[in-house]
C-alpha cells in the first residue's frame, strides 16, 4: 500500500521527531525540506548559500527552489512506496506546484500536529539553548511562528478542498504519547 502523507504544524510542534519514527515504522523516507536546506548550508552549495541569509532570518526559500529540489528527491527509488514529507509544502503555491508536479503521486493524507503558542515559544526557546540552530533566536522565532500562519496555515483548507484530508493530533505529550495516538489515528484512517 502506498503511504504519501505530510506532516504539517508549527515550528517546535515536534514534527521532526515524530516524521522521523513514523518513516521507520511505515519504511518510508522521512523528507525534511529543513533538513535538506541545513544539508546545503553546511556543504557550501549554490542553494545553501542562497539559503543561509533567509532560514537565520525565518523567511521561506523561493518557491522553485524548494519545489525542484523537492520533486527530484521524490524520483529517487526509495520513496516508490511512499514518503513522509515534513516541512514542505510550506505554503499554497509550493502545494500548487507539487500536485501538478506529481500527480497521481501526490500527497494522501496530512496529520497536523497541534501545540499552543505559549508552549511553542517555550520549546522553541529551549532548543535554542540547548542545540544552538542559528534559527531558533528570539526575533526569528517569532517570525516563524508569523510566516506559519500567513503562509501554511492557509494548506489546513486548501487539502480538504481537494479531498485529502487533515487529521489532528494532540502534540502536547512525550514523545512516546504523541507516536502511540499518530498510530492510532492512522489506523482509522487508513
Ligand atoms: P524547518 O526545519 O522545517 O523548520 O525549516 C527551517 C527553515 O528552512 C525555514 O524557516 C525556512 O527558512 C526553510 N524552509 C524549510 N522548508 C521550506 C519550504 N518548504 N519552503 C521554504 N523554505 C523552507
Amino acid at each position: 500500500m502506498e503511504r504519501r502523507i505530510l506532516f504539517l504544524g508549527p515550528p517546535g510542534a515536534g514534527k521532526g521527531t515524530q516524521a522521523k519514527r513514523l518513516a521507520t515504522a511505515l519504511k518510508v523516507p522521512h523528507i525534511s525540506t529543513g533538513d535538506m536546506l541545513r544539508r546545503s548550508v553546511v556543504l557550501g552549495t549554490e542553494l545553501g548559500r542562497q539559503a543561509e541569509a533567509i532560514m537565520a532570518a525565518g523567511d521561506l526559500i523561493p518557491d522553485d527552489l524548494v519545489v525542484s529540489m523537492v520533486i527530484e528527491r521524490l524520483e529517487e527509488e526509495d520513496t516508490r512506496h511512499g514518503y513522509l514529507l515534513d516541512g514542505f509544502p510550506r505554503n499554497e503555491a509550493q502545494a500548487v506546484a507539487f500536485d501538478l508536479g506529481m500527480t497521481d503521486r501526490s500527497i494522501e493524507l496530512a496529520l497536523l500536529i497541534e501545540v499552543d503558542e505559549v508552549e511553542l515559544i517555550s520549546r522553541l526557546q529551549g532548543r535554542a539553548a540547548e542545540l544552538g540552530r542559528s534559527d531558533d533566536n528570539e526575533q526569528t522565532i517569532a517570525r516563524r511562528l508569523e510566516v506559519y500562519k500567513e503562509e501554511t496555515e492557509p494548506l489546513l483548507s486548501y487539502y480538504p478542498a481537494r479531498g485529502v484530508r487533515v487529521i489532528e493530533v494532540d502534540g502536547v505529550g512525550s514523545i512516546d504519547q504523541i507516536f502511540t495516538r499518530i498510530v492510532l489515528l492512522l489506523e482509522e484512517a487508513i
